[in-house]
């Protein structure tokens, strides 16, 4: 018998460490906005989902502190029971207006949405088809449910096709689930075709939008709104703690759809509600998505230059501000983000696991300044 049953994790790390995979966390001081204080050192920031810079806006910031004053800092219990402030029913409603769907249903967190949504949908009888591209949570959704899990190429119909046509037919129920932005490619998923094959094979559609909500579309509501999809049948999942700078998720979908989730949702109802302060900040980040629409066209504006100052380069097809530079391995990729760091510029590399192929991955912010960005053009294209 081996003499210390935890001995395996350091080994576990040592061989983290040798692949180049290790991470560990970064400290960042004071307000995180389009630049920041990383170890000491400011620097312009590309590694933030705050793409409106609505995280350190003061209107925001006063929403904040007026629910913690009028309510505390905790909603003291679950949803179902005593949990529930008119404050989250508001956002609910402000989360439908913005989407057009009958209702929706606010979470702790987008991880939790997409756990409770996908496990409370389907189960042992039935099938999910995802994209291979998937984010972490609708993976795990996807195997905490119990249903066959089968994943297509990435962005690729004409497989989802094939496997819906050899598999469907075996199943009771098939959820078919996609973000709608890629989180770590930014580009988009084909959402009219899958649509039409979720229609085709009596299919629900499960779409992500965290990375598209606030961002893509004429009025902010999403990848959906951006194809001109709005009112169809489906299930929209989202964010609060991206473009909406708070911190939380939802689901977007018909008034049974979510009537059905607050009886089913087992991260739902097993957890506190979410808190005053992060449901009053949403909620005010909702409205300003509504009425300054010139923060999204600043943001396309940079997204628009930046694209364009580094067309020559190795990118990955992007239709979002997500924008990636491919390199050939971890080991390059941390060495361009040191030069990057080095420089004053704060860009990630994305390495394996969390997608195949390393690259330095780029979030433009409308809060960006013209020469925040010619910097990075600048440092990205320096040799070295
Ligand atoms: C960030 C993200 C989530 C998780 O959202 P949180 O609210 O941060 O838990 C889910 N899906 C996708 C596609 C994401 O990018």
């Amino acid at each position: 018998m081996p003499t210390n049953p935890y001995g395996w994790l350091e080994k576990s790390l040592d061989s983290i460490h040798r692949a180049n995979w290790y991470r560990s966390v970064k400290t960042i001081d004071r307000l995180s906005g389009s630049t920041v204080i990383l170890d000491g050192h400011e620097v312009i920031n590309f590694a933030s989902n705050d793409y409106l810079g609505l995280a350190t806006d003061t209107r925001l910031i006063q929403a904040a502190i007026a629910a913690t004053k009028k309510y505390g800092t905790g909603s003291t219990g679950s949803r179902l029971l005593s949990g529930h402030r008119d404050l989250h029913q508001e956002l609910e409603k402000a989360i439908a207006n913005l989407k057009q769907t009958e209702d929706a249903l606010v979470f702790s967190s987008g991880y939790l949405a997409n756990l409770g949504t996908i496990s409370a949908l389907v189960g042992q009888k039935d099938l999910i088809l995802g994209d291979k591209y998937n984010h972490s949570s609708l993976k795990k959704g996807a195997k905490l449910s119990g249903a066959t899990i089968l994943e297509y190429s990435h962005n690729d119909i004409q497989n989802l096709a094939t496997l819906l046509d050899s598999f469907r037919s075996k199943y009771r129920r098939c959820l078919i689930t996609t973000d709608s932005v890629f989180s770590m490619d930014g580009d988009l998923c084909p959402l009219p075709e899958l649509l039409s094959l979720a229609e085709d094979f009596n299919s629900l559609l499960l779409v992500d939008e965290a990375h598209a909500t606030g961002v893509m579309g004429k009025t902010g509501a999403g990848c959906v709104e951006h194809f001109g999809c709005t009112g169809k049948e489906l299930i929209q999942i989202g964010t609060l703690s991206k473009a909406l700078g708070s911190l939380g998720g939802y689901v977007a979908s018909s008034s049974t759809l979510i009537d059905f989730l607050r009886n089913r949702a087992a991260t739902w109802i097993y957890t506190t509600g979410l808190s005053p302060a992060d449901t009053a900040a949403a909620l005010c980040a909702i409205d300003l998505i509504r009425t300054e629409p010139q923060r999204r066209e600043k943001l396309w504006h940079n997204v628009d230059y930046l694209q364009q100052e580094l067309s020559g380069l190795n990118l990955l097809p992007s239709q979002s501000p997500i924008i990636c530079l491919k390199l050939p391995s971890p080991k390059t990729a941390l060495h361009k983000a040191q030069q990057l760091q080095t420089a004053g510029i704060f860009v990630p590399a994305i390495r394996p696991p969390t997608v195949p192929t390393s690259r330095l991955r780029i979030s433009v912010m409308a809060t960006h300044q013209p020469e925040h960005l010619q910097k990075l053009v600048a440092v990205i294209k320096s040799k070295a």
